[in-house]
């Protein structure tokens, strides 16, 4: 198999827990790839010989970015509602109805032009991995071919049915059906199911019978909680040793030592907040109780509408109090750990060669020099892009 020598990189970030220093980095590094996989990873002095030869010239290298928390399927533009809220109005989950609308009435050539526009538009910004939730169809045969859609782009799909409960019926028969006939419909194309457990969403109760339903067909559970209040989800995310559950926003001390006990993934979503105009979760207390960090975008139509991890990083280095060298493995490692994937999230002989080059010589500059587009390069599976 051919393989590709990649060399005078500035610093090569690894996230190899077995390598010193700070995120397994390795100034003055090199890689090489072979086939769909890294081969070997050290110092550019070391290198092997290569059938190929790139030199990046003093460029930094990172994972991937792994995005595990995205909204990519939907129709429609929330823009106005976004200007009204920057205007004063405040944020509540039924907005996502009228995205339902707009989804249900496009086409599914629609449907995947537009998750093919912004999955094009996360690459170009570092992502290589991406996790994608239906939740805007609200019907049997809407929900079932947003995840179809989804799967064309993804094998990290969700099923969110449990969204928000659709205009023209009540919680207890939505719930019903979301176990029922829509889970049925749903599972042949989702991996994982996720429910919003929010005031104006669903209840601790209906969370934990949407999981159950869930898990009796093979798919693994996540929430979205504690997002605009505190609430029931993370414990309940705990309590069920969930991989992950994401927002975090308002945490109680007990649901800190919860997710610290369980081991439950705590994903942070600042873009929300930031386009919310919420508070910011506090990543450093996490952090310091010994939470394990993920950062994602949760690129959606209503709450937050950017595709990009680099912002994220740069947001949660700005107002969470995490340095660089912690946002950087929440946003790649973690990520992947959040969708209990260990095959990306870092480079190491083995796994998938999936890495960017940013045109700068280390990671800091993702959070020092934010909102400038340094991603010089993106390579998916041993391919660049
Ligand atoms: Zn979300």
């Amino acid at each position: 198999m051919a393989t590709t020598l990649i060399t005078n990189i500035g610093e090569l970030v690894t996230n190899d827990p077995a390598r010193e220093g700070v995120l397994g980095a390795i100034a003055d590094g090199a890689l090489v790839l072979e086939g769909a996989l890294v081969a070997w990873v050290g110092a550019a002095a070391d290198a092997p010989d290569a059938d190929e030869r790139i030199d990046l010239g003093g460029r930094a290298v990172l994972p991937g970015f792994v995005d595990s928390h995205s909204h990519l399927v939907f129709a429609g533009d929330r823009a106005p509602e976004f200007a009204a809220r920057m205007a004063g109005e405040s944020y509540a989950a039924g907005g996502i109805r009228t995205t339902v609308a707009a989804t249900r009435a496009a086409s599914d050539e629609q449907l995947t032009s537009q998750v093919a526009r912004l999955v094009a538009e996360m690459r170009r910004q570092g992502t290589t991995t991406v996790e994608i939730k239906s939740g805007y169809g609200l019907t049997v045969l809407d929900e079932a071919r947003s995840l179809a859609v989804a799967r064309q782009f993804t094998e990290e799909t969700t099923f969110l049915g449990a969204h928000v409960v659709p205009d023209g019926t009540t919680p207890e028969a939505y719930v019903d059906l979301v176990t029922g006939p829509m889970l049925a419909a749903a599972a042949p194309y989702a991996r994982w199911v996720d429910v919003f457990c929010e005031r104006g969403a669903f209840d601790g109760d209906q969370a934990r019978a949407v999981l159950a339903a869930g898990a009796s067909v093979g798919l693994r559970g996540r929430l979205h909680a504690n997002q605009l209040g505190p609430g029931p989800g993370v414990r309940l995310a705990a309590e069920l040793g969930l991989t992950a559950v994401d927002h975090c926003t308002y945490l109680e001390p007990a649901d800190v030592d919860a997710l610290r006990d369980s081991g439950t993934i705590a994903t942070l979503l600042p873009g929300v907040e930031f386009s919310t105009r919420q508070p910011y979760p506090d990543a450093r207390r996490l952090l310091d109780a010994g939470v394990r960090v993920a950062l994602a975008s949760d690129c959606n139509p209503g709450s937050c509408f950017t595709r990009s991890l680099p912002f994220c990083i740069a947001l949660a280095v700005r107002e969470m109090g995490m340095t660089p060298a912690a946002a950087v493995p929440a946003a790649t490692a973690m990520g992947a750990a959040a969708l209990d994937r260990s095959d990306v999230g870092g480079l190491v002989p083995g796994m998938r060669a999936d890495l960017v080059v940013l045109d700068a010589p280390s990671h800091v500059h993702l959070a020092y020099r934010p909102g400038v587009p340094l991603v010089a390069g993106v390579w998916v599976a041993g391919r660049p892009m």
